[in-house]
């Protein structure tokens, strides 16, 4: 079965996952290092307001990050959901019947990947609605696909240190359990 989106969805648009553990907060939309700027710039020239993190930073020494590797766009709600880029006002719907992106043509990578993690295997990330009635598309992917293999290739990296940005961002019941700044993984 070929992938395509499920009939009103916006889920990957709204909900944000804690990753790889509460500790780290809830994660953002993936922008690479060279992609922050014209998010920036779309984000005044729509008047929103975003807030970019670090996500992964790498380092030779193992004192802290002295590159940052990629950031992310927080979601807009005080738990971290919904991007504030989705359109949740207007009557405007995708294609598919869901919320629009205002800022579709010029998407971050990472949204042009989603919903595939792996190329090989494919994988398709188990929370995509899609995947509640298929988990392995037969094709329409290969867009996606390409994407991923451009956010491998920006992110491939020899430094002896990783580290990972602890948001502070997640559900109030668990805001004891949640850390905020670097950690080395
Ligand atoms: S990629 Fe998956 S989660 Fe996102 S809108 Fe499409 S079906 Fe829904
Ligand atoms: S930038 Fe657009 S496609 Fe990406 S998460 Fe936000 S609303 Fe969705």
């Amino acid at each position: 079965m070929d992938f395509s989106c499920i009939e009103d969805c916006s889920k990957c648009c709204i909900e944000r996952e804690y990753y790889p553990t509460k500790k780290f907060g809830k994660v953002g939309v993936l922008i690479l290092p060279d992609e922050k700027k014209k998010i920036e710039l779309l984000a005044e020239k729509n008047g929103i307001k975003v807030t970019i993190l670090p996500r992964i930073g790498i380092s030779e020494k193992s004192d802290g990050p002295d590159t940052i590797l990629a950031y992310q766009m927080m979601g807009k709600d005080p738990n971290g959901n919904t991007c504030p880029f989705l359109d949740m006002k207007s009557s405007k719907r995708s294609p598919h019947g869901g919320y629009t992106c205002k800022i579709y043509d010029s998407r971050p990578l990472a949204c042009r990947t989603y919903p595939v993690i792996e190329s090989t295997p494919l994988t398709l990330d188990s929370k995509c609605k899609f995947c509640e009635i298929c988990n392995t598309p037969t094709g329409n992917v290969d867009s996606e696909l390409e994407s991923l293999i451009q956010i491998k290739d920006k992110m491939k990296t020899d430094a002896p240190y990783i580290w990972r940005y602890a948001t502070g961002m997640g559900e109030l019941q668990d805001k004891d359990l949640i850390e905020n700044g670097w950690f080395l993984v």
